[in-house]
């Protein structure tokens, strides 16, 4: 219980009514996109603009109140999960301002609440490109992105949301702004915070700035979708893609599980009695387009592809990845509880990986439809089940366990962008090591002596 006099402390910091107090209010943020236990947090809070972000967090710290910091929620890991103890979730979406976007330097200045598709577009309309694109773009925010250090389709070719953060300040534990990197191309002043911050799941700092790289965007594109017969002759033809030193914006990949789903929420025009598709994406200089397309579609036939569709104009590429893009949302539709898991091996073992999904799905007897960002390793085997029906989750939870050996028997990894959150902590020494673990608790606790920050998640303690 959050004493009444701490409730009032905290209205005078950000008004009474960025306070939310009744239990409805504060249930709403007892979840996230991961299926994990929900929490409701003792109280929420909005602040709206820096100072008032600074005063709750010194707030939080002073009276030894855990805060969990939360974008859109649409984290998959468990990242915004309130602690047990008295948890505060301190909401960003009152902390949503472009601050600046500089067309002569190429960056901009965002506030950490700002909509990751909503940025894009600011900085479209200036004839600049903000390259980061994961499928959750339309509601997730610029600040749950740095702090999952989200990929998204095109991390294949531009890489992923740490690799455009030129800079960020943020809160430390006491309320105070610490700074680092800076609005120029090149900084070494320092320690590489911003590079620490990536990925910290608010365990480290509270975002309040976060300076951000734009690029010109590409000249010209081409996206096609490749069908084939045979789920493995695709995944062949992911790694034959890569091995000929072609490097695709997008490469995605949905097996026939997912595209049966995707196709009945989207109505695409998707090959439902195929295998497997590929959906890919080359774009640049048109000669470099056109040149990197022709080995592309030489890949794919020699792989064993059944036809290779081009998209004419912008409306069916657009209707191709809008496809992609809904591809959780169209597998959620099918059973109550949906696991989507983003276990990640190095290109070259992609068969491999997919062999296996298919290989766990039957020995666990569970549908999982398997899509996912294929030229970068990454898939998301998504496993359609009820969490009501205790033995059939058991399965679930034993099929996840051999879905992460299995990657890091590949030299794969745990997450390739989903984070770690409460969902995975348990597997994190087994992908590191002891060291590792104490190595980062060490830093934790100079960082955050109370464990007040985002407590219970990367490292459960
Ligand atoms: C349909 C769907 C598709 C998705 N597709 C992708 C994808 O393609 N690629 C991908 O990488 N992920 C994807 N995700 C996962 C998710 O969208 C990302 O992890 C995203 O970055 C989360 O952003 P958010 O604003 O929802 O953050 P939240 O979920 O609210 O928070 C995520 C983490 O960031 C922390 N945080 C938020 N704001 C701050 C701040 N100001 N300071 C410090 N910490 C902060 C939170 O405490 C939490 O630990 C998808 C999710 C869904 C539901």
């Amino acid at each position: 219980m959050i004493s009444a006099s701490l409730t009032k402390e905290f209205e005078a910091a950000v008004g009474k009514e960025n306070v939310f107090t009744s239990e409805p209010e504060r249930q709403a943020y007892s979840y996230d996109s991961a299926v994990l236990e929900p929490v409701t947090p003792a109280l929420v809070v909005r602040p709206t603009n820096s100072e008032e972000l600074g005063k709750v967090i010194a707030l939080c710290n002073e009276n030894n109140c855990p805060i969990t910091v939360r974008g859109a929620g649409t984290n998959l890991s468990g990242g915004t999960i309130p602690d047990k103890r008295d948890g505060i979730v301190i909401l960003t979406n009152g902390l949503n301002k472009i601050l600046e976007i500089n067309e002569e330097d190429l960056y901009a200045v965002v506030q950490p609440g700002v909509v990751t598709a909503q940025f894009a577009q600011e900085v479209a309309k200036r004839g600049l490109f903000y390259p980061p694109d994961p499928g959750s773009q339309a509601v997730s925010t610029i600040g749950g992105n740095v702090a999952e250090n989200a990929g998204g389709l095109r991390g294949l070719k531009y890489g992923v949301t740490k690799d455009y953060v030129m800079g960020l300040d943020f809160f430390d534990v006491n309320g105070q702004l610490v700074k680092t990197g800076s609005r120029t191309v090149k900084c070494v002043t320092g320690y590489n915070l911003a590079g620490l911050m990536a990925a910290s799941e608010g365990t480290l700092g509270v975002f309040n700035e976060i300076i951000l790289k734009l690029t010109p965007p590409p000249a010209a594109s081409k996206a096609m979708m490749a069908v084939f017969d045979d789920v493995n002759k695709a995944s062949e033809a992911v790694a034959s893609i890569i091995a000929a030193h072609v490097v695709p914006c997008t490469l995605e990949f949905m097996d026939q599980a997912a595209l049966k789903h995707v196709e009945a929420y989207t109505k695409a025009g998707l090959p439902v009695e195929a295998a497997a598709i590929l959906l890919i994406e080359v774009d640049g200089h048109p000669g470099q387009v056109a040149d990197e397309a022709a080995v592309v579609e030489k890949c794919l036939s020699k792989a064993g592809a059944t036809a290779v569709h081009v998209a004419k104009d912008a409306e069916e590429k657009f209707k191709l990845w809008e496809a992609r893009r809904n591809a959780l949302p169209a597998l959620a539709r099918a059973k109550p509880t949906t696991v989507l898991e983003d276990a990640t091996v190095p290109r070259s073992q992609i068969p491999a990986m997919v062999a296996a999904i298919n290989d766990i799905a039957k020995k666990y007897d569970l549908a999982i439809g398997t899509f996912g960002h294929a030229g970068d390793g990454n898939l998301h085997p998504t496993i359609l089940c009820d969490r009501r029906d205790e033995k059939e989750f058991h399965r679930v939870e034993e099929a996840v366990d051999n879905i992460f050996d299995v990657a890091l028997s590949l030299k794969g990894t745990l997450s390739g962008e989903h984070g770690i959150g409460m969902a995975k902590s348990k597997w994190m020494e087994k992908e590191t090591s002891r060291a590792t673990i104490d190595y980062s608790l060490n830093m934790k606790r100079a960082i955050d002596p109370n464990n007040i920050l985002n407590p219970g998640k990367i490292i459960a303690g």
